[in-house]
């Protein structure tokens, strides 16, 4: 099995978001039974890298334990501060992320949006912030049920990367995640297709402002209620590179078999 799509020539990502789930005690438990069921598995992280976002207070320890057992695991935070440092109670540095060996951080997810009123252009600045930092940010964009019915699919989600990606330099390591917020947590995914549209869509945008060569080598991940049943057909789409996961993240069978998709599809 190639350990890259020969088309796409990008490493598939797949990234669990914990939300706020698992304290810092059953973050090292989960973690050490992930890391052994894809072992016990003979898991290729070449072929597919593996990310969980754990809450804050449990990244020191996911990184000690990654550290210190030399674990294929990729880690990081689920929200950054905009802001490099100061009187900002409550928030995140994106110095700190990067301190404690974040490869990743989640920006834009829809709660961040909805839950804390989480703008456009503040979630540019958080981009920016990681990338100043060298954590590569994972954008969230995605259009809610009423969006989708008054502008279609692909129209807020590219509005929202547009703007994402308005303070970033032509050399960005950036992901991109299409999250339709009507099939968060629903138990109704989009379609196969319906991602691959938006995907591409969104590629098409990270080759206008960044440039085609970033855009051939960003990563488009799909989320919004994958399973283990419905991985393998986002991931035959070919502008589709993963997924983020949340809450089949939080069951380690069941993220792992998401992992190992290639395995039970066959592609
Ligand atoms: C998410 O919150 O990013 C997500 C995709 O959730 P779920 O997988 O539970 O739909």
């Amino acid at each position: 099995m190639a350990a890259v799509n020969p088309v796409q020539r990008r490493v598939p990502l797949i990234a669990g978001n914990w939300k706020m789930n698992l304290d810092h005690l059953q973050s090292i438990a989960f973690v050490q039974k992930l890391a052994w069921t894809l072992k016990d598995a003979s898991h290729d992280f070449s072929a597919v890298e593996v990310a969980v976002f754990p809450p804050f207070t449990d990244l020191r320890s996911v990184q000690t334990l990654v550290a210190a057992d030399k674990l294929p695991l990729a880690f990081g935070g689920q929200d950054v501060s905009e802001h490099e440092s100061g009187a900002y109670t409550g928030e995140i540095a994106a110095a700190f992320l990067a301190a404690l060996e974040c490869r990743y951080v989640i920006i834009g997810h829809s709660e961040r949006r909805t839950l804390h009123g989480e703008t456009d252009e503040q979630v540019a600045g958080k981009v920016a912030a990681a990338l100043a930092h060298g954590v590569a940010p994972i954008i969230c964009v995605g259009e809610t049920a009423d969006d989708l019915e008054k502008h279609g699919a692909s129209a807020v989600p590219v509005a929202q990367l547009r703007t994402a990606l308005s303070r970033v330099d032509s050399a960005a390591d950036i992901v991109v995640a299409y999250e339709p917020v009507w099939a968060i947590g629903s138990g109704q995914a989009a379609t196969p297709e319906q991602a691959e549209q938006v995907a591409a869509a969104l590629r098409g945008v990270v080759a206008e402002v960044l440039g085609e060569e970033v855009a051939a080598k960003t990563r488009i991940l799909y989320g919004g209620s994958v399973k283990s049943g419905n991985i393998a057909g986002f991931m035959r789409e070919p502008n589709v590179d993963g997924a983020l996961v949340g809450g089949a993240s939080l069951d380690v069978a069941e993220f792992a078999a998401i992992v190992r998709y290639q395995k039970h599809v066959g592609l």
